[in-house]
């Protein structure tokens, strides 16, 4: 087989929805390219924007930091930094931040650590341990529902602290599709158009979020790590086996076997619904409430992080 740009007999992939056959060199433009036309498309950045992004130390968030840290030579008004949030995950979160650290070296970016202990007050391994089994009277969900919310807020906080005006998570294509399915099953359509690919400043204390591998398979993050010799972190979180997402995920990876289109066509349909979902929304005027305890934008009265703090105090 031979390269599809250059006729090189040196293929490294061949995609499975498109059956472009990639040598090294043209594997690496076509996913930089990709990485570039998402950004465009959703307007994700602003010339002079100082970039937050989000890394664990796994592949995704590498993936991402290196792209970006490429791209980002044409537009030296912006800035990107990293953060990498410690939940406080014991034999875990050491080796992620270990990549973390060695990365953001490397690509010469400056690295921000934030912790749940720190800025909340308990690590995620004293949250579980404090909540109890799960199922049991204090906890109702999985781990990753309170590290989720957690993670979300420091971030948010995070980013604000450093001075960022955007932040960049790793999420991918099969991340999307799984989310956009996940809100379809649990009939949460409002949600549907929250999750908006295009960042929008929705409250004046949330930074907007975007995710520029949105259109980017996992297969081909894990093949750009690997032809490039990038060192992650490959062991799951110790919690991922409590994570409710495993149905779901395993549906769209068995299906795309045999339907390569299968999750671009999920999130392509998710970007049609999203003006019509969107429309009229509190969200899109700017009018999400205010937590009344930390001053976060929050869904309700009082948010999700300040709850949970409230049930450890009494616990
Ligand atoms: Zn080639
Ligand atoms: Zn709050």
């Amino acid at each position: 087989m031979k390269c599809t740009f250059c006729g090189t007999d040196e293929v490294v992939y061949v995609r499975p929805y498109d059956k472009i056959a990639l040598c090294k060199e043209h594997f690496n433009e076509q996913f930089e390219k990709r990485v570039k036309r998402t950004i465009n498309r959703y307007k994700m950045f602003q010339r002079k924007d100082k970039i937050a992004v989000g890394v664990s130390g796994g592949k995704d968030s590498i993936a991402l930091l290196n792209t970006l840290v490429k791209i980002e030579k044409d537009f030296p008004e912006s800035e990107i930094v990293a953060i990498t949030i410690d939940e406080g995950i014991e034999g875990y979160r050491e080796e992620g931040l270990y990549y973390a650290k060695k990365h953001t070296k490397r690509l010469n970016v400056k690295h921000y650590i934030f912790s749940f202990k720190e800025d909340f007050g308990y690590s995620l391994d004293e949250i579980i341990k404090k909540l109890g089994e799960r199922g049991g009277k204090n906890r109702a969900y999985g781990a990753c529902s309170y590290c989720g919310i957690l993670r979300r807020k420091i971030l948010n906080a995070a980013a604000k602290t450093v001075g960022a005006n955007v932040v960049a998570t790793g999420h991918n294509l099969e991340d999307e599709a799984e989310t956009v399915l996940l809100n379809i099953i649990r009939g949460d359509v409002n949600r549907l158009g929250r999750q908006s690919p295009y960042p929008k400043k929705v409250h004046k204390d949330l930074i907007p979020r975007v995710k520029p591998f949105r259109l980017t398979p996992q297969a081909e993050i894990v093949m750009y790590m690997v032809i490039n010799g990038l060192e992650y972190q490959e062991v799951a979180c110790p919690y991922a086996v409590e994570a409710y997402r495993g149905n779901v995920r395993n549906f769209i990876f068995e299906t795309q076997n045999s339907q390569p289109m299968l999750s671009f066509n999920i999130v392509k349909a998710q970007d049609k619904l999203i003006p019509y979902l969107t429309k009229n929304k509190e969200e899109t005027k700017g009018k999400i409430k205010s937590c009344k305890i930390c001053g976060d934008p929050s869904a309700s009265e009082i948010c999700k992080a300040c709850s949970l703090k409230e049930q450890l105090s009494n616990l």
